[in-house]
This record gives C-alpha cells, sequence and structure tokens, in this order.
C-alpha cells in the first residue's frame, strides 16, 4: 500500500487543494495519505508574527482538523524545523512522497529548497505545486520574457491568459493510525493571548464571506472600495492568505456574477479581480527581487535618510497607538489594533503618513503591520509600503503625497469612520475632522492637537527626497 505525505502550509482547506488533490491522486485508491502540519517553535516576541495572524491560523487548523475527521482523515501536528520534522514523519510512516503548495515568499522557497535536498538524500520524492496564485512568477513575462515591474502591462498579459478552474472538493481520505499528533496548537504556544476581534477562521467562514460578497457588494466595489466606513470590499485577505479559499475560487465565483450584471457592475468587477492581480503581482515581484525585503526597490532611493519627525522621538509610538492629533490616521491605526485588519485607503493615508509626515523608514512601518495585520502577506505589503514610500514599483512618486486632511474630506466627509474608532471624537463636529484647528488646540479632551504642521512636513519631505537624488547624480 502507497503512503504519502501532505504538508499544509498556508493552504488550508479541503476544496480545490491542488497539492493535496495530487497527494490523493498518487497514493491511489487503496494508499494512505498523512496530512500534517509543523507548528514553528518560536517563543516570546517575534518581529513579523504577532496574536491576530497565530489567532486565525491556530483557529484555521481546528476548522482543518474538523473537516479532514469528516471525510475519513486525521491532521498531524508536529513542531519544530519543517524539513526534519517531515523527514522523521516519511521515515515512522513508510512514506514514499511529500507533497506540498509552493509558498511564494523568500523563507518559504528556502525551506522548500531544503526539502528538495532531504528529499533527494533520503530516496523521498518531494512533489511542490502552484495553488497560492492564478499565475505564478514565471507565466505573465513580457514578451522578451522578463519580469514585469510596471502594474498594468503586467496586468493585461495576466487577464490575457487562460484560466485555470478550481478543482473539487475531496469526499474521502484514509489517514493511517500510527502517526502520533501533538495537541492543536493555541496561541498561548507563542506565549501570545488574545488582542483582536479578528474574523471567524476556517474554510467555511471564508467560503460564506466570499458568497456574501459576491451576491451583492461585489456589484458596488468600483465606488464603495474607496470608503472606509463602508463594508464594500471582500475582506477576503485573511482567508487568502491561510488559503482558506483559493484566488481560484475568487476569480471563478467573479466570472459567475458578472455575466447578469450590466456595464457599471461589470466594471466593478473588474477592478475587484485587478487587485487580485495586485497582489499577484506583489508575489511575483518577490520571487523575483527577494532584495525587496531588505531594500528600496527603486534603486534611486536606496540609503535614503529617513531622520524622523524633528523634536517627537515618541513619533513612531504615537502612529502606532492612534495618538498623531490627525483623526484619520489614528482611526485606522485604533481599527487595526481592535481587528487586525484595516481598509485599504486607510494603509495608504497611514503608510503615506509615516513615511512622508514623521520621515521614519518604511520598514519599521512594514514590520508593525506585519506583527497587527491578520492578513499579513509578505509580498502584499512589503508592495504597499514601498509604494506608499515611493521606493517601490510602480510608486507613486514621492512628490505625491497625500494631505490627511484633503483625504478626509473626500473618503470619511462626515466623519463616520473615524467616530467609530475614536471615541473620544463622537460629539465633535464634523467641520472639526476636516482641518487642523486653526488654533492648533485639541479639538477633545483625552485626544491630541495634531503633532505637525502637515504643509511643513510635506515640504521637508520634497527637500529630504530631493537631496538624496542630487547626492546620487553626483556619485
Ligand atoms: C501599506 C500597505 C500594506 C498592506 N499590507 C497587506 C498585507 O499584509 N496583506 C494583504 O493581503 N494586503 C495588504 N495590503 C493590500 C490591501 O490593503 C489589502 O489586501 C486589503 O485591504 C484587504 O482587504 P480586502 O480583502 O477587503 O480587499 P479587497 O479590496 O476585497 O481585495 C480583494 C483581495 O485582493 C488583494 N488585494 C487588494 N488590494 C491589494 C493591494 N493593494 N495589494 C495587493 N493585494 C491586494 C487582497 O488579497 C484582497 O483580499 C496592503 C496595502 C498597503 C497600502
Amino acid at each position: 500500500m502507497k503512503r504519502v505525505v501532505h504538508w499544509f502550509r498556508r493552504d488550508f482547506r479541503i476544496t480545490d487543494n491542488t497539492a493535496l488533490s495530487a497527494a490523493i491522486a498518487a497514493a491511489g485508491s487503496d494508499g494512505e495519505v498523512i496530512p500534517v502540519y509543523v507548528a514553528s517553535d518560536w517563543k516570546g516576541s517575534h518581529e513579523w508574527t504577532g496574536p491576530a495572524r497565530q489567532e486565525f491560523l491556530c483557529g484555521s487548523l481546528a476548522s482543518l482538523a474538523k473537516n479532514l475527521e469528516a471525510i475519513g482523515g486525521r491532521l498531524i501536528i508536529r513542531r519544530g524545523d519543517a524539513v526534519a520534522e517531515l523527514e522523521k514523519l516519511a521515515g515512522e510512516t513508510g512514506a514514499t512522497a511529500i507533497f506540498a503548495n509552493r509558498d511564494p515568499d523568500p523563507f518559504g522557497r528556502s525551506v522548500e529548497a531544503r526539502l528538495e535536498t532531504m528529499g533527494a538524500e533520503r530516496g523521498i520524492t518531494v512533489s511542490l505545486h502552484k495553488d497560492a496564485c492564478i499565475h505564478e512568477r514565471d507565466e505573465a513575462l513580457t514578451g522578451q520574457g522578463t519580469v514585469f515591474r510596471v502594474f498594468t502591462p503586467y496586468s493585461k498579459v495576466w487577464f490575457g491568459l487562460p484560466k485555470p478552474m478550481p478543482g473539487p472538493a475531496i469526499r474521502k481520505l484514509s489517514t493511517p493510525s500510527a502517526p502520533v499528533s501533538l495537541p492543536l496548537p493555541q496561541l498561548s504556544d507563542w506565549g501570545l493571548s488574545p488582542a483582536a476581534a479578528i474574523p471567524e477562521p476556517g474554510e467555511r467562514a471564508a467560503r460564506e464571506r466570499l458568497k456574501a460578497f459576491v451576491s451583492g457588494p461585489i456589484a458596488s466595489y468600483g465606488d464603495a472600495r474607496d470608503i472606509p466606513s463602508v463594508a464594500g470590499t471582500s475582506q477576503l485577505s485573511q482567508d487568502l492568505r491561510f488559503g482558506l479559499i483559493s484566488p481560484r475560487q475568487i476569480y471563478d465565483a467573479a466570472k459567475k456574477v458578472e455575466e447578469g450584471l450590466p456595464p457599471e457592475g461589470r466594471k466593478s468587477i473588474m477592478k475587484y479581480l485587478a487587485e487580485i492581480v495586485w497582489r499577484e503581482f506583489y508575489m511575483q515581484l518577490l520571487w523575483h527581487y527577494p532584495e525587496l525585503l531588505e531594500q528600496e526597490f527603486n534603486s534611486t532611493w536606496r540609503g535614503m535618510e529617513w531622520p524622523g519627525l524633528k523634536g517627537h522621538p515618541d513619533a513612531f509610538e504615537r502612529w502606532c497607538f492612534g495618538m498623531t492629533g490627525f483623526p484619520i490616521v489614528d482611526a485606522a491605526m485604533r481599527q487595526l489594533a481592535a481587528t487586525g485588519w484595516m481598509h485599504n485607503r486607510a494603509r495608504m493615508i497611514t503608510a503615506m503618513f509615516l513615511t512622508k509626515d514623521l520621515h521614519l523608514d518604511w520598514r519599521l512601518g512594514e514590520a508593525f503591520f506585519m506583527r497587527s495585520l491578520v492578513d499579513g502577506e509578505i509580498a502584499s505589503n512589503n508592495g504597499g509600503w514601498q509604494w506608499s514610500a515611493g521606493t517601490g514599483a510602480d510608486a507613486a512618486p514621492y512628490f505625491r503625497i497625500q494631505n490627511p486632511w484633503s483625504q478626509t474630506k473626500r473618503y470619511d466627509p462626515e466623519g463616520l469612520y473615524i467616530r467609530r474608532w475614536i471615541p473620544e471624537l463622537k460629539n465633535v463636529s464634523n467641520s472639526s475632522l476636516l482641518e487642523a484647528p486653526s488654533d492648533g488646540r485639541p479639538i477633545a479632551p483625552g485626544y491630541p492637537a495634531p503633532m505637525l504642521d502637515h504643509a511643513a512636513e510635506r515640504d521637508r519631505t520634497m527637500e529630504l527626497f530631493a537631496r538624496h537624488k542630487a547626492l546620487g547624480a553626483r556619485s
């Protein structure tokens, strides 16, 4: 009887799971599949991971374990170095192959390389599959076969490629009884405790979110997506991050509803799918340029000085805690702390504020977001931060600096988002949320006055970038 391992990584679902389906096919009708998750064994603080995402991971694993049991399988939990644990498990069970879906980030890639070496040494087949994206790093390329560094032509090629259909739901799985499993991971295993009201984890909850979105809001996504007080986006980012839903399922569901919609609705669907393409654009960039995690994508800005806001050594802490005195920025940071999620428009506003008003290094914000976000995705987060800092691929040019007050007028003119997240501002007038107080005094008890003058800091940003550019031109 043939035995194979399926290693769950960021693909916690039993529907349309490429490697799991391949593992079952390889085991054959009388074979056995050993589904395993290897929990990491770090303890205490972690620069790139925090409680919201780990809690969502634990809940999603618990749900996956139930789903596997319902089809006759059993999720095995191990802890430690993934390659060493997989080697042990294959040895214990006599498994001849290990199946997994590829992870697009550099850490995942390095583990895959070690796994392949181990497999070659031990005579175990290692079978890695495309699953986290619709089109992987080498599919949407320029006519010369090179990597796109700009989004629009990339997306044209991406949309022009034939699309894979979602695979079936797995109905039956047979797992041997022998392998020992550790208990399902708990948040406390990492020395963490719950910190935010995260979305319901698990494959069923993710499918319901998709269903709710495509059965209504998707048709007005084009207009609603920029208004942070409205639930006008799909809120599927954590589900994509942990593979509770696949991008193929999303694409397919969106295309199915497109047919019955008027032109405006169809435009909304295209706008929505373009966001799925941004995700893949950033993934392929990071795959080809892993150095993005260390340095500015645009070489002009490498070695930039990020001196911080003069006279404010506490600027980063005030940004993190939502106490800058800029209501739209603070509302967003408090939404992040309370829910582990932040609206995309608000992510752009807060990221620009950190880099262009506080003059702090985008890497500080990038790491803070990774620790706080339930949907923290290395490629999209790096892409979003470098876009906002003006240093990235196809980024906002450095001189296009968002004004937090104008952004409020445009996207939260009635202060609905601001008041939801900043209770101190519940009773202040709308007009006081839309511009800096003329007397520079706090607008409500317990809420600070703006910590800076946006126009002055905008000028300073222009100076810093211009000076760096001139230095580069001279050297
Ligand atoms: C500074 C900054 C940091 C970000 N960090 C992350 C992150 O860690 N993880 C993450 O998933 N997204 C990140 N984004 C992108 C975006 O903000 C979120 O994907 C989006 O807000 C998630 O909400 P949603 O699922 O309702 O999105 P929707 O608007 O419904 O979009 C659907 C899906 O498309 C993808 N998507 C949407 N916008 C973008 C984008 N600009 N770039 C890449 N993919 C996108 C996401 O997977 C999202 O779930 C970041 C953006 C910025 C500006």
